[in-house]
């Protein structure tokens, strides 16, 4: 190895340890910080996250990579180190370090606020916090690139080389493709899940949990689980990934899936491994939002509401819930893929999932355009609410303070959720020509199969290639919306019969 390049990956590995400390900070106060320190937290992330963009524009980072861009002969890795180390360095050398400073300091209040609004379901109280938030927002786009749009800015922080345009273009063909496929289901007799809302006490939930987690090869050594309002996956260390639920007494596949999504998240996490040499460095750290959520999706829908993967565990779950005794298991897996419209994304059947993407898409956009005011926010939610799913949203909890992610600064953000879709389904694709008997596979309970496949193809590289080279990689061509289409149609018209 150059000498160069090991001193820019033992600079980068320190800035990699404090964004970890920044990370376990993060994740106390959203699973045990106590009220009353909520402030002194905002400080203290606020202080981490200026250390770590210290450690990020380092003056020797800058003259390494420009002695090693010069560089005559280098090899594959060393190539794909420089560049995500370029793209990042040129990101936070852009940015004042007091701006990154107040914007962990805000995002830190907005969030502990935003809980605060949506249990009391008090727009108000959010509000302010948001304005600032938005505010800070369109700074930092304008800080990284004056002359472009700053939506457009801020979708290629998440998913690198996308724009408002394109994902406009990916998104009005999804939203056709579901419209259709969702009228054809709305035709045919609807499912009852039912026993889906008999109560389950939390412990039971927990010990459900626990076992799912086992179930998709989750390295309990290597993570641990915990609740929270907002169920969320953080990387704390390369052999530290804690992943998040949420138990509703009347609504068990609410953990579930949750919990198998999270740790689909955390698989991710634990696969990667470009090259032992880079491990604590940029290149071992995930490509991009829209690919990590692919991972989660895939395990959540593809496999974990698969009949297949059922048939070995459904028994199990019959025994800890203590509730579906008199439920067999085609009704069971019926209930958990039903399909209609609602109101919280995040237990929306897979089908409309989608336009909730797009709702939140088209309000950022707007947002950012500075053509949608935060108080005109709730009523603009759900008119599209209305206009997407034809639901009227009773309180604001329900509907625009239902997440998180706009508190936390991470506008252009959402649409990562719905291209992680439409990847896993290629993925899923690709998978099913690659290992022929995946679904006896599934059935007897090796999801050690599909797993080693997504280690093979999709977790090891980190950023080695960027997203769009990681799927032509894996799949031979590039993001196509069809297959998420076709993965729809075909699965849903066996579930609904049409
Ligand atoms: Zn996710």
């Amino acid at each position: 190895m150059k000498k160069e390049i090991a001193s820019l990956i033992e600079l980068d590995r320190q800035r990699t340890l404090l964004a970890h400390i920044d990370a376990l900070l993060g994740w106390d106060q959203e699973t045990y910080l106590p009220k009353s320190a909520v402030d002194e937290r905002a400080e203290q992330i606020a202080l981490i996250q200026g250390l770590v963009h210290e450690k990020a524009v380092d003056p020797r980072v800058g003259q390494l990579l420009s002695a090693l861009e010069k560089h005559p002969d280098l090899e594959p890795l060393e190539k794909a180190y420089l560049r995500v180390s370029r793209r990042e360095y040129d990101k936070e050398t852009k940015l004042p370090p007091d701006f990154v400073m107040e914007l962990a300091r805000q995002t830190s209040l907005a969030q502990a606020a935003w809980a605060d609004a949506r249990r009391t379901n008090d727009f108000a109280l959010f509000a302010p916090h948001l304005e600032k938030v938005i505010e800070l927002n369109k700074r930092l786009a304008n800080y990284i690139n004056p002359h472009g749009r700053p939506y457009d800015v801020l979708l290629d922080l998440y998913e690198e080389g996308s724009t408002e345009a394109g994902i406009a273009a990916i998104f009005a063909q999804m939203k056709a493709d579901t419209l259709k496929i969702l009228s054809k289901i709305q035709s045919r007799p609807q499912v009852d899940d039912s026993f889906l809302h008999r109560p389950v006490s939390a412990d039971r939930q927990a010990r459900i949990s626990l076992y799912l987690m086992d179930a998709v090869g989750f390295e309990k050594d290597k993570g641990r689980l915990d609740t929270v309002a907002h169920p969320f996956t953080t990387t704390l260390g390369k052999s530290d990934i804690r992943i998040t639920t949420r138990y509703i007494e009347d609504f068990l596949a609410s953990s579930m899936f949750s919990t198998i999504h999270e740790s689909g998240h955390a698989l991710y996490e634990m696969g990667i491994d470009p090259d032992p040499e880079y491990s604590g460095t940029r290149l071992a750290e995930p490509v991009s939002m829209a690919i990590h959520e692919s991972q989660s999706r895939l395990w959540e829908n593809m496999i974990g509401r698969s009949k297949a993967f059922w048939e070995r565990h459904y028994a199990k779950i019959q025994e800890m819930a203590g509730t579906l005794d008199d439920v067999d298991l085609d009704s069971f897996v019926l209930a958990i893929n039903k399909v209609e419209p609602s109101l919280i994304r995040t237990e929306a059947d897979e089908v409309t999932y989608g336009l909730h993407i797009i709702l939140r898409f088209e309000l950022e956009s707007s947002i950012m355009a500075d053509k949608l005011a935060v108080k005109d926010i709730p009523e603009a939610w759900n008119a599209k609410t209305k206009e997407l799913f034809g639901l009227d949203v009773p309180n604001n909890s329900s509907g625009c303070l239902q997440d998180i992610h706009w508190s936390m600064g991470s506008f252009g953000y959402f649409p990562s959720y719905a291209l992680g879709n439409l990847y896993a389904a290629q993925f899923w694709h690709q998978m099913h020509k690659d290992i022929p008997d995946l679904e006896a596979q599934l059935a007897a309970g090796k999801t050690s199969v599909p797993l080693a496949w997504l280690r093979k193809n999709v977790h090891c590289h980190g950023s080695f290639y960027k997203p769009d080279e990681l799927v032509k990689k894996a799949t031979g061509e590039g993001l196509s919306p069809r297959y998420f289409a076709e993965y729809l149609d075909n699965k849903y018209a066996a579930v609904y019969g049409y």
